[in-house]
């Protein structure tokens, strides 16, 4: 028998459950360690030891999973029903060692094998930008060096901070260094604030990503953004990481290191949704952190963000059954 049943690897009956009880998963999907035959799995990687400034971000998979019971599972905007095409589950948390990165690293790239050997698209909850490292060197075990489409505030192309090579300020640069990634196809989008000088920008662009900052963004439009990242991306496997604090302060007040004039929780979603069509083998949300987040704002929009990613998954599963 199939695991692949999509009655059992959706959601509970909504109508009939109230979304405040019971344990919650994401989007009250079935908490369930064997993926073998599913579509994706979603998962809370809660690890903030990469942080530089204020730390937290360890709880963001938890409260994103508690709001997003909120979540049901026809996106208007696309027009689909996301539990037609593709079913999976949440698998709980990946295993981390607090204050220990390197080991962590490790420890998430093995864990990871077990979505990327079973062709699972892995959608990932954060923790601090420093895990897209190790999420990016499971996923070179099957598909090799892969396109980044990342969304972020910051650059986080630092070669170093305080002299260490892996934090949250550095998570491109290692990926770079280690080959995770194809040349000339990292696009990075809503860079902004203040740098340490005309070098921080070229610690980027000297790696041959291209960067589109807040400014540029809203000076040429979105729907030119879009257009940029297609042609930039092509048919070419491609992960998306956003952190959330490429939306502006007012959107997301919960993350670690704010930085005025970003994009509203509406741009990003435009941003989002233009993706269709691209070639996606992962996805994450990064640098949630709920103790900063009054009213669950940033979570609420956090699991928002995952909810277009699932939409995205759903929308490529269409196209490839031309139904
Ligand atoms: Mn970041
Ligand atoms: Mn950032």
């Amino acid at each position: 028998m199939s695991i692949h049943q999509k009655e059992k690897y959706n959601q509970v009956n909504l109508s009939s459950a109230p979304r405040f009880a019971g344990i919650k998963t994401f989007m009250m999907l079935p908490h369930e360690k064997d993926v073998k035959g599913l579509d994706f799995a979603v998962m809370g990687l809660p690890f903030d030891t990469g942080s530089t400034y204020r730390i937290g971000a360890r709880f963001g998979p938890e409260a994103v999973r508690s709001i997003s019971v909120l979540l049901k599972p026809y996106n208007a905007y696309h027009r689909i029903n996301i539990n037609d095409y593709i079913s999976g589950v949440d698998y709980g948390d990946l295993n981390v060692l607090p204050g220990y990165i390197i080991d962590t690293y490790e420890s998430v790239a093995e864990e990871m094998k077990l979505f990327v050997d079973n062709d699972v698209i892995p959608v990932v909850i954060g923790g601090d930008h420093s895990v897209t490292v190790p999420e990016l060197r499971a996923l070179r075990k099957k598909h090799g060096p892969v396109a980044l489409v990342h969304f972020d505030a910051h650059l986080d192309t630092a070669d170093s901070y305080f002299g260490k090579k892996y934090t949250h300020g550095t998570p491109f640069s290692r990926a770079c260094d280690e080959g995770l990634l194809i040349p000339g196809k990292t696009i990075q989008i809503g860079m902004r604030g203040t740098y340490y000088g005309e070098h921080s920008l070229k610690e980027s662009t000297d790696r041959g990503f291209t960067v589109i900052t807040a400014d540029e963004a809203f000076d040429m439009g979105l729907d030119q953004v879009i257009k940029i990242i297609h042609k930039k991306i092509g048919s070419n496997k491609v992960f998306i990481t956003f952190d959330v604090d490429a939306c502006d302060p007012a959107y997301a007040p919960g993350t670690g290191t704010i930085i005025p004039g970003g994009f509203t929780s509406r741009e990003a979603f435009k941003l989002l949704r233009g993706l269709d069509g691209l070639n996606f083998i992962g996805f994450d949300v990064v640098e949630v952190l709920p103790d900063l987040d009054p009213s669950k704002i940033t979570s609420c929009l956090a699991s928002n963000i995952v909810f277009e990613y699932l939409t995205l998954i759903a929308l490529m599963k269409k196209n490839l059954t031309g139904s």
